[in-house]
């Protein structure tokens, strides 16, 4: 059985051009980037390369751009360091409810520590209200921190308004761009952000690495303290094949990002309603039209997400039920209590998500196959008896 796989937002396979254009790297051009004889100075170039190819890709300059090991890294460097290196003008960060872990689990790393959050609400779409924004701003506030795109629901927030706001009011404003970089346009100017994360295998690079946009003159404390690499901000030798594959795949998406994103937005529009066309007593979770291109998230009545998850799976289809970067956990997700579905009906969410791999073919075979499951486990769930 051909398996399918629908869960690009949890990762997304390593493109073969990337893994090409990585390995010379791990053997001939083995060099430490610092060395500064030929060898060294074959890995820096290759280094400086990529850096410049994500700098270009999002509209910045190379010296704004720091390598990091991966989203979660340059989210928690960007709240760190800001809230340590402006603490005496103020403890305050805005940030919203539904953001990833990697955003929130800082977040409340700080408050233990003094510093004071405002979670905002979203609205049942999961969009946050850019007059919150403004209305929540104090004299003590530092930072506001809001994701470019939900990885769950993959509603795409008011960014550029927010920016707007946090230049007007003098505070530094991080979005997390992970899900989008490599999937719709993302330009700092345009956004008017002054730090953004960006993750390697979620655009087809390798895991482990990301990288941190930080716009010129903001005040961040250095996240890693040793060699010195990085321009001081982040200590330790580059890794420099997974850098090098990082560049690549930028380069590769910014080849084909539009059409890609046009091909999969059709597939996900024919997977959204074939699915609420043969389910009944189903809702699609998100924004009807402010979505993620590749995005499909839906609860369903009666039924667990887990279970559905695991059918699907004997039926060859990878999905999610939810953020597959956390622990498994019994609570339902955050982001959908946040937007307001109830707990039942969030414990039976399935999140879909399309890559460039995914054809007609893969969205017809879940909406031959997922039907069935889900009648099947209703025909089951004490949940649909205590209904009746
Ligand atoms: N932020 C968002 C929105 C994500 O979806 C993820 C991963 O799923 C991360 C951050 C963490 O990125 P990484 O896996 O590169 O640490």
């Amino acid at each position: 059985m051909r398996r399918i796989y629908l869960d690009h937002a949890a990762t997304t396979p390593t493109r073969p051009e990337v893994v090409k254009a990585m390995l010379p790297y791990f053997t001939d051009a083995f060099g430490n980037p610092s060395s500064i004889y030929s060898y060294g100075q074959e890995a820096r170039g290759a280094v400086e390369g990529a850096r410049t190819r994500v700098a270009e890709f999002i509209g910045a300059r190379s010296e704004e751009i720091i390598l990091t090991s991966g989203g979660t890294e340059a989210d928690n460097y960007a709240l760190k360091g800001v809230a340590y290196a402006n603490e005496r003008k103020g403890n305050h960060i805005i940030t919203t409810s539904i953001e990833h872990r990697a955003v929130l689990e800082v977040c409340k790393f700080l408050e233990k520590r003094g510093f004071k959050i405002t979670y905002l609400p979203v609205d049942e779409y999961g969009l946050v209200a850019p007059d919150d924004v403004k209305r929540a701003i104090t004299d003590k506030t530092i930072l506001i921190s809001v994701m470019h795109a939900n990885n769950e629901v993959g509603t795409i927030e008011p960014v550029e308004e927010i920016g707007k706001i946090a230049r007007e009011a003098g505070v530094y404003f991080h979005t997390d761009a992970v899900q989008t970089v490599g999937h719709i346009p993302v330009n700092v100017d345009e956004l008017k952000v002054d730090l953004l994360a960006i993750s390697g295998h979620k655009l087809y690079g390798p895991k482990g690495v990301g990288a941190l946009y930080i716009r010129e003159d903001t005040k961040l404390v250095s996240f890693m303290h040793g060699g010195g690499q990085e321009r001081k901000c982040r200590a330790g030798t580059e890794n420099v094949p997974a850098i090098v594959g990082l560049g690549r795949a930028v380069e590769l998406a910014g080849q084909e990002m539009g059409k890609e994103a046009e091909r999969q937005a059709y597939l996900r529009d024919k997977l959204i309603k074939g699915l609420v066309e043969k389910i009944d007593h189903i809702r699609v979770n998100g924004h009807p039209t402010k979505r993620l291109p590749n995005n499909v998230n839906l609860s369903a009545d009666f039924v667990e997400g887990e279970s559905l998850l695991l059918s699907l799976d004997s039926e060859g289809i990878c999905a999610s039920t939810g953020s597959a970067c956390g622990m498994a956990s019994p609570e339902p997700s955050h982001v959908l209590l946040a937007l307001g579905v109830p707990r039942e009906q969030a414990h039976g969410s399935l999140r879909f998500t399309l890559g460039r791999e995914n054809t007609e073919a893969d969205v017809e075979r879940v909406l031959e196959g997922l039907p069935g499951i889900v009648a099947r486990l209703r025909a089951m769930s004490p949940l649909l008896k205590t209904q009746q």
